[in-house]
Parts: C-alpha cells; structure tokens; sequence
C-alpha cells in the first residue's frame, strides 16, 4: 500500500492514470466519456471516468465526485484513488452501490481552470438557466470583476469599488454579487451558462443507471479553496428541521455549515451538483453535501480567479508557455491545490474520515428512517 502522499498527481493525466490503475485493480466496473471537440493543456483527449462497485440490489448508494472546479480535481482525485487502493470500500460493498465519478470537469482540470470548456461553473449550472441570472451588485461591479486589462500584480486601478461596495453593503453581500452565479456575461466569472453543459447531459445518462435500485443515496462533492487551510468544511442547503439537515448534523458535528437562508452567513448556492442530482434521481432521497478543503483566503482565491478569467479572454496569449500564462496558472494551481505534505497528509486523513461519517451514517438504522 503507497503513502497518501502518493494518491496527489502533478497534472490531469497523471490523476486519471492513479484513479484507472487504482479502481481497475479494485476490480470496479469502470467506463469512460470523451469530452468531444476539446483537448487538454498537453494536447491529450480529456474524459470523464467512472468506476461502480458494490451490490447492485443495494438500496443505499454513495457517490463521490472529484474535478467539478476542474482544477479543484487534485484533492479529490487523491481521495478517490487512496480510497479504493486501500480497499477502504471493500467494507460497505455488500450493502451499498458506490459510483465514483472521476474529473466531473476534465477540461478545467487539465488547463488549470476552475470553469468548463464553456467558461461554465459548474456547480451554478445545474438548475434553469434559460432565464436570466444577474445577481445584485454583479453588473454595477463588472469592470473591477471581469476587468479587460491587469496591472502585472495582478490589481486594477478600479479594485477599491470592491471595499467601497463591501463597506456600505456589507461582505456578505459582497461575495453574493460576485459567486451566485450569472448568465448574462459569457466571459465573466461564476457564469452559469444558458443550456445544459455536456458534464450534465452524461450524468444524467449515468447516475440513474447506477443507483436503479437505490432508495437512498449520499453525495460527497470534492472541493477546494474554502475554509481553513487544510482543514475539512461540509457545506450543505438544507435547514436543520429537515430530514436531511438533521443527518448532516448527526453525521459529521461541527464540520458542517448549512447555507439554508436564515441559518448562516454563508452564500446559498443555487445550481450545485448536488440540486443536480436530485433532480435526476426524483424518486430516491438524496442528501447531498461538498465537501471543501480550505488552502488560502477568500479575498486571494477571487482575485486569482480574476487573473485567470482575464488570462483566458483578454490576455491574447496562446502560448501556455508564456512566462505571464505560467505565472498565473502556478499562483491558481496553488490556490487550489497547495501540495505541501501537511496539506496533503491532513486532507487524505479527513477526507477519509469524511467518507466514513457519511457511509457509517447512511448505513446504520436510524429512528428518522
Ligand atoms: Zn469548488
């Protein structure tokens, strides 16, 4: 058995070769989508892949999803591997379905991009993005968000607008102006889209095959960039009165944050993966939570995000080997992904953990079933 350490590749190839060798050792069902009409940053075809274990007459599923953030992929793709490698699910096959989806977003995880191909969020787009999305505050600070022209430290001569709007809206609104998500600005950051993306349209086709029978299922969602560094973060939107609120609780304590308007300070999302999921198993009841993992500030994960977002619409450079382009894409992979041991070390331990509270959790019979 390797050291966790092992599980964290350097680039999108080499996390998707961990996760095939390590699920077809496992003797999972694995299978593969090519992402059509895109290839990655080293000029290699890009797919989502998917790996199913467990009995299939199971009712209670578990599904696990790294690379929605694209370049957030890192994290869980090392969870996924070390998991399976260890033989850590080998404990809950006979009882549960377990689909892992492998770089829910490979193109962005192989360009080093939070987005899609379509300069898409992922998890903004699953919900009805035909209508307009425009959150309060997002056009009146489009200059300083999506600005055209970046001074080499990356600022704009317009970022005090963000303290100004900070300062007489409050953070909170802040932050809900610029990461609600919109889709009125296709080159702008946290845009959603106007149609289904191709991520959605194959896990449409996947996850209700693979959960046929299942009555029940957990979503873990793998993310990084917010929170503590290091340290595990379960984000949720359910209220604590309901069903699923009460077992976010129940399984993982202090670790989670609802964002159920009324019960936090934390921006409610609409359009997660997990309002995704929902919506294609409709029969079967889905408690769906991402976990994060925290790395830098807030404040300095926008702000390279910002950078990158100009990087790919207005930089005009084609050349990923440009000093400017590799200047950015290090300071974005670090934001996402910092590599170090501790950081590593600390993620595969909690996740691990994480894992295990939601499997433990899903499992055991409980009153409110
Ligand atoms: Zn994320």
């Amino acid at each position: 058995m390797s050291h966790c350490r092992d599980y964290f590749a350097n680039s999108y190839t080499e996390a998707r070769q961990k996760f095939l060798q390590s699920t077809t050792s496992a003797g999972y069902q694995t299978w593969h989508q090519q992402l059509p009409d895109h290839h990655g940053a080293a000029g290699e075809k890009l797919y989502m892949d998917f790996a199913l274990c467990g009995n299939p007459k199971a009712t209670t599923g578990f599904l696990m999803l790294s690379g929605t953030h694209g370049v957030e992929g890192f994290c869980g793709s090392a969870l996924q591997s070390q998991l399976t490698d260890s033989g850590f699910f080998q404990e809950y096959t006979q009882e549960c379905r377990i689909l892992l989806v492998h770089a829910h977003n490979p193109y962005g995880f192989s360009w080093l991009r939070r987005v899609n191909e379509s300069n898409i969020d992922l998890n903004r787009s699953y919900q009805d993005t035909s209508v307009t999305l425009l959150p309060e505050g997002y056009a009146q600070l489009q200059d300083v968000i999506n600005p055209t022209q970046l001074r080499d430290d990356l600022s704009t001569p317009n970022d005090l607008q963000l303290e100004q709007y900070a300062h007489t809206h409050g953070p909170f609104q802040l932050q809900q102006a610029i990461t609600s998500g919109q889709n009125v600005f296709p080159q702008g950051m946290y845009y959603t889209g106007t149609q289904p993306t191709w991520s959605q349209q194959v896990l449409q086709e996947v996850i209700p095959q693979a959960f046929t029978n299942v009555s029940e299922v957990g979503v873990l969602d793998i993310h990084t960039g917010l929170g503590k560094f290091g340290e595990a973060l379960i984000l949720h939107d359910y209220g604590h009165d309901t069903l699923s609120g009460q077992k976010m609780q129940q399984w993982f304590g202090a670790k989670q944050q609802s964002s159920a308007p009324s019960t936090s300070e934390v921006t409610p999302l609409v359009g997660t993966v997990g309002h995704g999921v929902t919506q294609m198993l409709p029969t079967t009841t889905v408690h769906s939570c991402t976990l994060e993992f925290g790395t830098v500030d807030l404040s300095q994960v926008l702000y390279i995000l910002r950078a990158d977002n100009w990087l790919h619409h207005h930089a005009a450079l084609q050349d990923p080997q440009d000093p400017k382009w590799l200047h950015i894409k290090k300071q974005l992979k670090a934001a996402f992904y910092p590599g170090t041991d501790a950081w590593c070390t600390a993620v595969a331990t909690q996740g691990q953990a994480v894992v295990q509270e939601m499997l433990n959790g899903l499992l055991q019979p409980s009153i409110s079933r």
